[in-house]
């Protein structure tokens, strides 16, 4: 089973459970979602690319205005969120 089946069927199962049950489930699936590699957040050509979690920053800036894809960063260094930075 992948990942995504996986979080389709905990999702699945939420029928009005108690409210702190409730909250491990959203835990447990947005820490599930981290593993499925996401694109990061073109911005433009003149900012950073962010993370589509939680917002980081993941470009290098070179100071000058530039930016490049930090292609080496397998993760976000804030959330861990995977990502993929194929075009
Ligand atoms: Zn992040």
């Amino acid at each position: 089973m992948d990942i995504k089946k996986a979080i389709e069927i905990i999702q699945g199962n939420i029928n009005a459970k108690k409210n702190d049950e409730l909250q491990a489930i959203e835990i447990a699936v947005r820490e599930m979602k981290k593993s499925i590699a996401m694109k990061p957040i073109n911005n433009g050509n003149w900012v950073s690319k962010t993370c589509p979690t939680c917002g980081e920053g993941l470009s290098e800036h070179h100071g000058d205005g530039y930016y490049s894809d930090n292609i080496c960063l397998e993760s976000c260094p804030n959330c861990r969120q995977l990502l993929d930075w194929d075009d």
